[in-house]
């Protein structure tokens, strides 16, 4: 029996847990805490941007051309790992090699939260299609060009790491506190999240203490 196999054994089944979850909780885990506590997604012009282009990818659907297959909007999961998810591209290679490629509207970031996003991904399809995915892809609109990400030992232990921490928050159903630092200037939930008044922690508890004096 495998890792994820004894552990599922003594424990019961893992909660599932998104790969777009695994992105958030990394780029801040109060971003997922909101999203999957308080169901608080908020959109700005960025993720308005990103939306529109996923719309575009987001047909399912294929087409083969020359030795490479393309499935679009294709359904991932891991079972053992308790991982779902959705591809925005998946190729599949004369050769073998099967790739996904997440489609960014934004910059890419090498070690970014988008990698763990297409980590996920291979380790979902490996699963799936029973075979290997050394690497994945992040296709940024903002310089138009593909990015290879690693799939290496120390990118899937990123993921299960990541997706322990988010099975964390949902179990303790407890908001991470708010880093508060430059992550929060490109963040949608800001006005939601409310970074600054919660780090000043003094003020903020003076604050709350007001609230309640009769
Ligand atoms: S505003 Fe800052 S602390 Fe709040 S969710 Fe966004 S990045 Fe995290």
């Amino acid at each position: 029996m495998n890792e994820p196999s004894q552990r599922a054994a003594r424990s019961g089944p893992l909660a599932q847990v998104t790969l777009s979850a695994l992105e958030h909780h990394a780029y801040c885990p109060r971003q997922a805490g909101l999203i999957l506590l308080e169901d608080g997604y908020v959109d700005d012009a960025a993720t308005i941007r990103g939306t529109l282009m996923h719309q575009r990818v987001h047909d399912p659907g294929q087409e083969t051309r020359g030795a490479v297959r393309t499935l679009r909007a294709l359904p991932v999961w891991h079972d053992e790992l308790s991982l779902i998810g959705v591809c925005d591209v998946v190729e599949i290679h004369h050769d073998g090699r099967i790739i996904p490629i997440e489609h960014k509207s934004g910059t890419y970031t090498p070690g970014g939260p988008a990698d763990v996003q297409v980590a996920g991904q291979a380790m979902c399809l490996e699963a799936m299609f029973d075979c290997s995915v050394p690497q994945g892809v992040i296709y940024s609109a903002a310089d138009r060009r593909r990015h290879t990400v690693i799939i290496d030992a120390a990118a899937r232990a990123r993921v299960l790491e990541l997706a322990k921490a988010v099975r964390g928050t949902m179990t303790t159903m407890t908001l991470p506190m708010a880093t508060a630092d430059q992550r929060c200037r490109r963040c949608s939930m800001h006005d939601m999240c409310m970074p600054r008044v919660l780090a000043r922690t003094q003020a903020f508890t003076r604050m709350a203490s007001a609230l309640f004096v009769p």
